[in-house]
């Protein structure tokens, strides 16, 4: 086991800037995001595993009705709370999703039973719940994740006759990824969807590799925006591969240029152990990614944690909710655009 873990989180990305948010309502979302990284770190710190840090952390988030998944999701055009949660383990490749629940109080880890203690990969709407029954999950009632304010976006969204992506300053998803001690990676994301959804929407937060991926030779990804266009993408895995086959590259590259001896051999090899993709690669592979789905039309963000130490973000809206910590350096949270 080594002394390095890192943890990186979001709580939605959007047009968050700073007139349009109260400074109390600044206050209390820096103070949601920190304890939720101080949860997940505490773990991390003491040599917990990255997916009992990414679930604990989230399910925090899922907690707290400022954020748009558990209580407090946003409505579905027919009034309901239906979520979506996923989660993914980079070790083995692992992974668990949910679609349309109602009943969990938190997704997450009905996400994580789905992946742990049945076969399958993803469950949707009533099946779904009833898992969760089966598994002793704790259940909660529609009025613990209903609130007034969301309640209240869906009729302005009705009345006013304007879409969901103009009735919130921003996307609530929430999502964590880790990066434990043992060199292991986890991401998971959760969300409550759109609002107004209809007919059933599923959005990229459960689907793995749209809106959560975690792979332990590349990166762990979690993502929030318009979820049409980075399941289109595939955004999360896409992102992954590009960081596993630039990895590959450089390190066969800097393999070729090993001075060799007077039979011409290589004077060393460099093993893939010894090798890291520099941070400024790993930046310009999300942000090209994210660059590639606003020529789609898309808008959000993704985080990223990389078994190299990077951890980091990327979003094509003004600001994004999120924060990060690592072995060695202290939790920084960020809102808007031009902060770290
Ligand atoms: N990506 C989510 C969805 O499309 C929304 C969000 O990020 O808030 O369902």
């Amino acid at each position: 086991m080594q002394d390095n873990w890192s943890i990186v989180i979001h709580g939605g990305a959007g047009v968050l800037e700073r007139d349009k948010i109260s400074p109390e309502k600044d206050a209390e979302i820096r103070a949601a995001l920190n304890f939720a990284l101080k949860t997940g770190s505490d773990i991390l710190r003491a040599g917990g595993t990255s997916m009992d840090a990414i679930a604990a952390t989230i399910m925090t988030l899922e907690n707290n009705e400022n954020f748009n998944a558990g209580k407090g999701a946003v409505f579905t055009w027919d009034g309901k709370n239906e979520m979506d949660a996923s989660i993914m383990d980079g070790e083995t490749l692992a992974a668990g999703a949910v679609a349309g629940v109602t009943a969990t109080k938190n997704p997450i880890l009905l996400a994580r039973k789905v992946m742990t203690d049945s076969s399958h990969v993803f469950l949707s709407g009533d099946g779904a719940n009833k898992f969760s029954l089966e598994m002793g999950l704790e259940q909660a009632p529609p009025e613990y994740f209903a609130t007034d304010f969301r309640r209240q976006q869906l009729e302005k969204m009705k009345s006013q006759k304007i879409s969901s992506y103009d009735v919130d300053l921003k996307f609530g998803t929430v999502g964590a990824v880790a990066v434990d001690k043992n060199g292991n990676i986890a991401a998971g994301t959760s969300t409550g969807g759109m609002t107004g959804k209809k007919w059933g929407r599923i959005g990229d937060s459960p689907i793995i590799g749209a809106g959560t991926y975690a792979r332990n030779d590349s990166c762990g990804i979690s993502a929030t925006g318009s979820g049409e266009y980075f399941i289109r993408l595939g955004v999360a895995h896409e992102i992954c591969s590009r960081i596993r086959f630039a990895f590959s590259s450089t390190r066969d590259t800097a393999q070729a240029n090993v001075p060799k001896d007077k039979h011409g051999m290589p004077q060393y090899y460099i093993h893939s152990n010894e090798w890291a993709l520099d941070d400024d690669v790993v930046q310009a592979i999300a942000d090209n990614v994210i660059a590639e789905l606003g020529v789609l039309g898309g808008t959000g963000g993704i985080i990223y944690a990389t078994p190299w130490g990077q951890i980091g973000y990327s979003f094509n809206t003004p600001g994004m909710y999120r924060g990060k910590a690592s072995n060695n350096a202290p939790a920084t949270v960020s809102i808007y655009g031009d902060e770290e």
